[in-house]
């Protein structure tokens, strides 16, 4: 019985090789089928949809809309988000919230938009990077708000 069990184990692992041997055999012979996308060599083709990180959008004047509202950091369920804000003096005199620095934790993110939903400006957008492999994983605290760069006139 045991002897028999044996043969038909591996009667049916040559059968398998065989089988994979097969269909190795059929794309080494038909190129043009071939689906794997032979990354870095070929850029992937990223689905419309897909998320790779949360970025801060500026315009050419280095300018955002982001308003230091936090609703961002709010919706976060993880704490991916840290909004620090400043005072800052507007052009009717007055005292108002600014955005000082948008810090953006990459290496806790989980894509699942709901900072991007929450934002009352459109501040924020996915972008679809996805090359974020690093030594350091500091390297994946960034932050968002450009050096210089102000709120959009207009934008409150
Ligand atoms: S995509 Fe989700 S996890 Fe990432 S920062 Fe936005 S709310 Fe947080
Ligand atoms: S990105 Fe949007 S939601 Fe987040 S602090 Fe700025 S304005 Fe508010």
């Amino acid at each position: 019985m045991f002897l028999l069990n044996y043969i038909k184990e591996v009667f049916s692992a040559v059968k398998s090789l065989l089988k994979g041997m097969r269909r190795t055999g059929y794309y080494f012979t038909h190129h043009k089928e071939i689906i794997t996308q032979q990354y870095p060599e070929e850029r992937p083709q990223l689905p419309e949809r897909f998320k790779g990180e949360v970025v801060l959008t500026h315009d050419e004047n280095n300018e955002h809309a982001c308003t230091g509202c936090t609703a961002c950091e709010l919706a976060c369920p993880n704490g991916t988000i840290k909004i620090i804000t400043k005072q800052e003096v507007g052009a009717d005199g007055k005292k108002k919230k600014a955005l000082d620095t948008f810090v953006y934790h990459l290496e806790l993110c989980t894509m699942c938009n709901l900072c991007i939903v929450a934002c009352p400006t459109d501040a924020i957008k996915m972008a679809q990077t996805f090359e974020h492999s690093v030594f350091d994983r500091n390297l994946l605290i960034k932050k968002l708000n450009n050096p210089g760069s102000k709120i959009r006139e207009g934008v409150e």
